[in-house]
């Protein structure tokens, strides 16, 4: 059973002022699932008095105890599991496997900002007189504004929520509305462990009038946004208009790149098991597949094979192994840049079609041959598409690597570790992941570099984030 999903503002799940709801809709059938409330500017102005009563209360808080809250939610999300990996399935499509492995890690993320919270160092500076201590303490930003999308409903908004409230911030998510329930369990467990009423307020309803109305608010001191480039930059350029911190977690297109000297097959196991991941719907999916000459055939055939393997269907039907698209714009986009890879020269090893008509539901797909100026060469594809591409040279495939302005997660293969290292460095990224795919654990940085945005949402970087440096210099009297 899908619940209808209300604005959670001071304390209290509660439905909009002004009554208005949307409709959520199931992936793997079109039709719709229940009814999410619709924020409007008398729901923004309460979540933002409740953040900033949230924020004095917060801030309060020992760093020991809100790390006991944390541990808390951690414990309350790995119990409810089978629950809320139910509703994400539902709302978002993705296999029921995925959806359980997604609440798995983000019990993880909360964990180590909860073990982190109270490490917030500040540091003593040597002073040049007698008496006097330099001090540098670290404090919350103040309350923040949070914008997280719908591909991972929990994984998205934990990253930001807990490293905020590890830091003593309060928080006021816009959560995805295509898939809100899963989001809002992420909240319940937060209260349900504890935290005080305004630490958390969670809104949905139309994105751009909510960015507007909370970025320049003199309430919220920080933004961070996940999402596409162009909406980044947008809400980047109001953020600087109003002088608030930011942190951007935006598009990618992760160059894949096989050497001929690598272990092919250990290579297609691991790269099509995270093209095809949540239908190829993840910011760092390897998405431009650059093989070496000689192994570009061995690594074409059993890519494609790989693909062919894949089961799509309903998330929530045993043995699934890739479910539908999350909503009708990506159908379309994927028709798109099929249509215009193949005027590009492409050709469709496998797929290309959308499956049946019912659902969102697309065919794993191979295209080689693509040339450089197609569309899908150029713009992230972000669904169940693979290109693949031969190259003959280091350096040609360090060009092609870099051509692109993004520049989230890159992967190479090879058995030399001279390679290794030289491909490590020369391409521009902010994530790199070599002979396996090791990224976004919560441990280590996760965040990318030209337009792929600004900041990081692992690892130490996650947490400092959320706070500002202040300096104290303090002589006895
Ligand atoms: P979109 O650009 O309309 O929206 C992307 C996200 O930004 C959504 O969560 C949306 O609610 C939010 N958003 C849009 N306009 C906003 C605004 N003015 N203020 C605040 N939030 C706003 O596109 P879409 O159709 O939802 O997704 C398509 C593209 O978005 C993909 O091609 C992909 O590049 C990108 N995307 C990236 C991620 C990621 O993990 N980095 C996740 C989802 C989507």
């Amino acid at each position: 059973m899908y619940p209808d999903v209300n604005l959670f503002i001071d304390g209290a799940w509660t439905p909009s002022a002004s009554g208005k709801t949307l409709e959520v809709l199931n992936p793997a059938t079109g039709e719709p699932l229940g009814r999410l409330a619709h924020a409007g500017i008398a729901d923004l102005d309460r979540a933002l008095e409740a953040a900033q009563k949230g924020f004095d209360i917060w801030r309060k808080v020992s760093a020991n105890e809100r790390s006991k809250i944390m541990r808390k939610a951690a414990g309350l999300m790995r119990e409810r599991t089978d629950a809320i990996a139910r509703l994400m399935t539902m709302e978002q499509g993705k296999p029921l496997a995925e959806a359980k492995g997604e609440l798995g890690v983000a019990a993880d993320v909360i964990e180590w900002c909860a073990e982190e919270s109270r490490r917030t160092y500040g540091r003593v500076i040597p002073a040049r007189a007698e008496g006097v201590y330099q001090l540098v303490i670290k404090e919350p930003v103040g309350p923040v504004a949070c914008f997280t999308p719908w591909n991972f409903p929990v994984n998205q908004a934990v990253r930001k929520l807990s490293a905020g409230l590890a830091a003593g911030c309060s928080i006021i998510l816009k959560g995805p509305e295509e898939t809100p329930a899963s989001c809002a369990e992420l909240i319940r467990a937060y209260v349900d462990a504890g935290v005080p009423a305004g630490v958390l307020g969670l809104v949905f309803g139309v994105p751009s009038e909510i960015s507007e109305y909370l970025i320049p608010s003199p309430i919220i001191r920080k933004i961070s946004f996940t999402g596409s480039t162009a909406v980044g930059k947008h809400l980047a350029s109001l953020a600087g208009q109003h002088m608030k911190r930011v942190t951007m977690e935006l598009g990618g297109h992760a160059p894949a790149i096989v050497f001929d000297d690598a272990d092919v097959v250990y290579a297609t196991k691991i790269l099509a098991a995270n093209k095809f991941r949540n239908a190829g719907q993840v910011c760092v999916a390897p998405t431009r597949f650059l093989i070496q000459e000689k192994v570009y055939d061995q690594f074409v055939e059993t890519f494609v094979a790989a693909a062919r393997k894949l089961k799509v269907g309903d998330g929530l039907e045993a043995g699934t192994t890739m479910g539908p698209l999350a909503n009708a714009r990506r159908i379309t986009a994927m028709e798109g840049f099929i249509t215009d890879a193949v005027k590009h020269g492409g050709k469709v090893e496998t797929g290309g079609n959308r499956i049946g008509n019912k659902g969102y539901f697309f065919e794993p797909t191979v295209l080689t041959g693509v040339s450089k100026e197609a569309r899908v060469m150029n713009e992230e594809p972000f669904g169940p598409l693979a290109i693949i591409s031969p190259f003959s040279t280091f350096d040609e495939v360090v060009t092609e690597a870099n051509r692109l302005p993004f520049g989230l997660a890159a992967y190479a293969y090879t058995a030399s570790a001279k390679t290794a290292n030289a491909i490590a460095a020369q391409v521009e990224t902010g994530m790199m992941s070599i002979n396996h795919h090791g990224l976004a654990l919560p441990e280590v940085p996760f965040g990318g570099v030209k337009d792929s945005g600004y900041g990081s949402e692992g690892g130490l970087e996650a947490i400092e984030a959320y706070l500002n440096t202040k300096f104290v210099s303090q002589a006895g009297l």
